[in-house]
Order: structure tokens, then C-alpha cells, then sequence
């Protein structure tokens, strides 16, 4: 099976990671702050906080952020439910913005119509996580001056588009945002295993996302309430969790990081050759704006005319049977049956709906050759005449 998406670990990945292994730390070592400064350079922005997944990272940013039971919380649909759940952990409301039909990201207008609606009913969210949905960052300048006027604080979930840029600045700058969230999960741009990192310009959100990250302990006496009994003594300061990546992780992390400008690259390749071969064929992709350059996580076709929408899951079949491990990204968050256990129903966000039942993903990473891409455009043009 060709998957959609896959890591591409080199001899010096592994190296870097038997070199862990070799040493004093396996976790809590040198590798940690050394793989947070390597990213937080590259995004030109000022702190960085790795931690174990980013569910983990959305998680303390929410908290970081002061979120508290029954305040508000919005995203887009069209993401992976680690987005939303987020919220849902702290007791928080969670609610949906519903998205571009070209740029499969969240709606600027839906957004604005929302906070309009929500200012008149009390309802205005804390927090909006927009989603840079297969790598292509949101209009973060019209919802920064949004949350300008309407009060709310911005965690851009970044898990597909580390990597990218947005109006001259790298994805992950948190210029138009308070905080940015990172995954390093194997089918994402760079790989950790399990891993992701939370960014932001405030040392304040810094501090208390590197506590949340490791039991809410200290060791430094100027934040205790007495002087230490000794050398031993630590103070736990409030409840934090243990989301800490390994040495091993951040290593490997490191390691990858150096080959993200080659891993976009050849992602780029692989989406003109994509965007060639598909002209002409009544299929969709995604609208790519001039504001921002995608990370290509993710390659998309929307079988948007009738003819092939009631053919979806027919083609995706018929490319699973031939050996391609197509993908649909994503399956509606508040059509899960948990969402809809809180009250979500099918028709809520139909921009979101409708993307869903026409999306195919195809086939889009760094281990994929030519002629296998060759394989996938020759099917699909098959599939669809
Ligand atoms: C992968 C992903 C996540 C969760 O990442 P993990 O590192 O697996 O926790 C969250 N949001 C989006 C948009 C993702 O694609």
C-alpha cells in the first residue's frame, strides 16, 4: 500500500537518537531545550515548549490562557478532534466556526457573522483556535484585528503546517496570535514519535505552559512560599500534568528539523505535479491564498461535480484496492457521536459537510516516488473518466 503520509527518518536521525541512548539523559536532558531553541529560531519567535503530543500543547495553552469551566471555545470543523477536545477537558464550551469552501479553513466571514450574533447574546468566546488546515495558514491578520474587537485570545493549531509562512513570517512567529501549536506525530511534517510544541512571544503564557508541562513543580525558591528545606526540596505551585517529550524525542526532533526546508520542498514538487496532471479534470483542490505558503502536509481532491460526488466512496474503494492508502481529512468534528451527544447535529456547519463527502486525500510525502505518484494520477484519472 502507498500511504497517504509517512515520516523519513535518515542515518542521522538514527544516529542522533543512539547517541541519546548513550548518554546521562534519556529524558530531562540537554536534548529538550536544545530541539525548543532550534524551532523557536527558525519561527523567529521567542519561547518554545515541547511536550508530548500536541494535544497535550492545546491543552496547556487553553490553561495557559486562563480557560476555565464554561467558558468559550471555537475552531473550525474541518480538523482532527484534538482541536476541540481541548476545551471540552477544562469544562470549557466548545463550538465551530464553519469554513471557506475554496481554502477548507476556517470562514473569516462566518466568523465575524458569529461574533456578531454572539456579542448581541452574551455568548463571545475566550479563545479561537484557528486551523491551518493541510498546511496553508488561516487569514491570520483579519482575526487578530477580530479578536481586537471582540476580546478573545488566538491558538493557532499548526499541527499541519510547521514549516509554512504567512505574509513573510514562518508559521509558528505567533505575530497574529497568543500562542502556536506544533504536531510531530509521523505523518506530519517532522516526526518525534509522538511529539508536539507550544510557541509563544509572552513570558508570562512561557512560564506557565513549561509548569503545566511537569506536575505544576518548581525548584526555583524564588517562586515558593517558604525557603527550601534543602537542596532535595521542590514545591508543587498548583495542578499540572507530565506531557514531557523525551531526549530521545527532541533528538530525533532536532535531527529532522535541519531537512524541513527539503521536506517542504519535495512536498511542493509532489503538488504541481498533482496540480498539472489534475487541470482539466472536474475535480477541486484546495485554493491556495497569495497571504500565505503552505507546508503541503496534505494533498486534497473534492469531487465537487454531481457526476463524481455521489461517486466518492466508490473511487476511494477502487484507489484502496489498487494499493493507494487514500485518506479523508476530516470527518466533521460536531458530527462525532460525542459532539452530537452534546448537542451538535449533521447540518450544523454544511460548508464543513458537504467538503467532507466529496474530500479524497492522496497520497503526499517524502518517501513517495515519482513513479508511484505516476501510479496514483493514472488511477484516479481512470476512476473519474
Ligand atoms: C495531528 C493533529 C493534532 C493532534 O496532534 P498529536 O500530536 O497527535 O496530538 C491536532 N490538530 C490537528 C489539526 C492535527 O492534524
Amino acid at each position: 500500500m502507498i500511504p497517504y503520509g509517512r515520516q523519513d527518518i535518515s542515518q542521522a536521525d538514527i544516529e542522533a537518537v543512539q547517541a541519546v541512548l548513550a548518554s546521562d539523559w534519556l529524558t530531562q536532558g540537554p536534548n529538550v531545550p536544545r530541539f525548543e531553541e532550534a524551532v523557536a529560531s527558525r519561527c523567529r519567535v521567542e519561547h518554545a515548549v515541547a511536550v508530548n503530543s500536541a494535544t497535550s500543547a492545546l491543552h496547556i495553552s487553553c490553561l495557559a490562557l486562563g480557560v476555565q469551566a464554561g467558558d468559550r471555545i471555537w475552531t473550525s470543523p474541518n480538523t482532527f478532534v484534538a482541536s476541540a477536545n481541548c476545551g471540552l477537558y477544562i469544562g470549557a464550551t466548545v463550538d465551530f466556526v464553519d469554513i471557506d469552501p475554496h481554502t477548507y479553513c476556517m470562514s473569516v466571514g462566518a466568523l465575524k457573522a458569529k461574533l456578531e450574533t454572539s456579542q448581541a447574546a452574551g455568548t463571545l468566546p475566550k479563545v479561537v483556535i484557528p486551523v491551518h488546515f493541510a498546511g496553508a495558514s488561516c487569514e491570520m491578520k483579519e482575526i487578530k484585528q477580530l479578536s481586537k474587537k471582540y476580546g478573545f485570545r488566538i491558538i493557532e493549531d499548526a499541527s499541519h503546517a510547521i514549516g509554512g509562512a504567512y505574509r513573510d513570517v514562518p508559521v509558528g512567529s505567533c505575530e497574529y496570535s497568543d500562542i502556536t501549536v506544533f504536531s510531530f506525530h509521523p505523518v506530519k511534517m517532522i516526526t518525534t514519535g509522538e511529539g508536539g510544541m507550544a510557541l509563544t512571544n509572552d513570558p508570562s503564557l512561557n512560564a506557565r505552559m513549561t509548569l503545566l508541562r511537569s506536575h505544576g513543580i518548581v525548584r526555583d525558591s524564588s517562586l515558593m512560599d517558604q525557603s527550601p528545606d534543602g537542596d532535595w526540596y521542590y514545591q508543587q505551585i498548583e495542578l499540572g500534568y507530565n506531557y514531557r517529550i523525551t531526549d530521545l524525542q527532541a533528538a530525533l526532533g532536532a535531527s529532522q528539523l535541519e531537512r524541513l526546508d527539503q521536506f517542504v520542498s519535495y512536498r511542493s514538487d509532489i503538488a504541481q505535479r498533482y496540480d498539472r496532471a489534475f487541470q482539466g479534470l472536474e475535480i477541486a483542490t484546495q485554493q491556495i491564498p497569495d497571504y500565505t505558503r503552505s507546508s503541503r502536509h496534505l494533498y486534497v481532491v473534492r469531487l465537487s461535480a454531481d457526476r463524481l460526488r455521489a461517486r466518492r466512496k466508490e473511487i476511494f474503494d477502487a484507489m484502496r484496492a489498487a494499493g493507494i492508502g487514500v485518506n479523508v481529512h476530516y470527518i466533521p468534528v460536531h458530527t462525532q457521536p460525542h459532539y452530537r451527544k452534546l448537542g451538535f447535529k449533521p447540518g450544523d456547519f454544511p460548508e464543513a459537510e458537504r467538503y467532507y463527502s466529496e474530500a479524497i486525500s492522496l497520497p503526499i510525502h517524502c518517501r513517495l516516488s515519482a513513479s508511484d505518484q505516476e501510479f496514483v494520477i493514472r488511477t484516479l484519472g481512470e476512476l473519474i473518466g
